[in-house]
């Protein structure tokens, strides 16, 4: 059975047949109505979203399917003690499809483990956003007309910053993609995006902290939030709040045909003021990323029947590791076996949330 855990589970392929599926379905929405006629989408969201979870009940109903789910953990039974994996072992009896946020990183590999229909992450912690890549890929695909070629600069917190994570698996694969990276030195892309999908690859990437300095050297410009909830304490999060502010001024420094991006919701990174400015492409992304998963779930419900996509990752290493990230999955979920694999530099990693494993 398919899963989407990462969007490195579709290869480019794939995505070029979701484009054009979800550019159908956007031209000629009557042709799509029944598609999904008697099956259900469970949307399990054990942390707050407002256009992840919408857009994923929008795009079933627009699919003839109906949706079930919770949008607040405190009413589902994990307030009760059950484990993730018993939760989804229920839903998944009674849905043909999950839509899955969970605030632990790795938290759908536990899932999957356990569920019997195929399951999509909607956003597991710090780590991955593989639907918002979907729309972001259309969105792209439309407005710039290609994937290969294009300077994407990503700015604000690229530490925790999930949809970054996944924009970058999915742009490395194509020819010609440079990178201007800008950020505080403490909110940087971590080691398990950058090491593998940008210095491994040769992929020409400057990092800066400074967004004038970035913002006319780029085809795209992917803004983000400070991610307040991931941060330890108020404080710390204080002290990178407000740090990047895309105004108009800087606007003027852009390109042309330049285009701006954000996954939203924005706090104050885009001053308003940007909005009209027809380079903006925050809303139309929103647009694009309720098509992208109409045609994911039509395409995992038709590929149900196939055998399980092996979650391999590196070689499985035994010994003394332990995974010392705050956010992993493995700190929560009950009867969890810790597990680590090898990457391709030799590095040992947690199994479930790619962070680097101590001794
Ligand atoms: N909506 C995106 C996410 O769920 C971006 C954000 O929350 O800042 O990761």
């Amino acid at each position: 059975m398919r899963h989407l855990l990462d969007i490195l589970d579709l290869t480019t392929e794939e995505i070029d047949e979701l484009v054009l599926t979800a550019q159908d379905m956007m031209a000629h929405p009557e042709k799509y109505e029944d598609s999904c006629r008697h099956k259900t989408l469970a949307t399990l969201f054990f942390e707050p979203s407002t256009r992840t979870r919408l857009s994923f009940e929008s795009a079933m109903i627009s699919l003839g399917g109906s949706v079930i789910g919770f949008s607040d953990p405190g009413s589902c039974s994990s307030v009760k003690g059950e484990s993730l994996a018993d939760t989804v072992e229920v839903v998944s009896g009674y849905v043909d499809i999950i839509a899955m946020r969970h605030p632990k990183e790795g938290a759908p590999y536990v899932a999957i483990s356990r569920s019997l229909v195929p399951l999509i992450n909607a956003g597991d912690g710090g780590h991955y956003h593989p639907t918002q890549t979907l729309a972001d890929l259309l969105t792209i695909r439309k407005e710039k007309g290609r994937f290969e070629n294009l300077t994407v600069g990503f700015c604000g917190d690229l530490k925790y910053g999930r949809t970054v994570h996944s924009l970058i698996h999915a742009m490395s694969r194509y020819k010609g993609t440079k990178y201007v990276l800008v950020s505080p030195k403490e909110l940087a892309l971590p080691d398990f995006v950058r090491k593998e999908y940008i210095d491994e690859k040769n992929i020409p990437c400057e990092e800066t902290e400074s967004l004038e300095e970035a913002v006319g050297k780029v085809d795209i410009l992917y803004m983000t939030r400070i991610q307040k909830e991931r941060f330890a304490s108020e404080e710390e999060y204080l002290r990178h709040a407000g740090v990047y502010v895309l105004d108009e001024e800087k606007m003027k420094l852009a390109r042309e045909d330049m285009i701006v991006m954000h996954p939203l919701p924005r706090v104050d990174e885009i001053a308003v003021g940007v909005d009209a400015d027809r380079r903006a492409c925050y809303f139309e992304q929103t647009r694009c990323g309720k098509y992208m998963r109409m045609a994911l779930i039509l395409k995992l419900l038709k590929e149900k029947e196939q055998s399980d996509v092996s979650r391999k990752k590196g070689v499985p290493v035994t010994g003394n590791y332990s995974c010392g990230n705050p956010h992993c999955v493995c700190g929560t979920e009950r009867g969890l076996s810790s597990s680590f694999y090898r990457d391709e530099r030799g590095v040992v990693r947690c199994y479930w949330c790619d962070g680097e494993a101590g001794k």
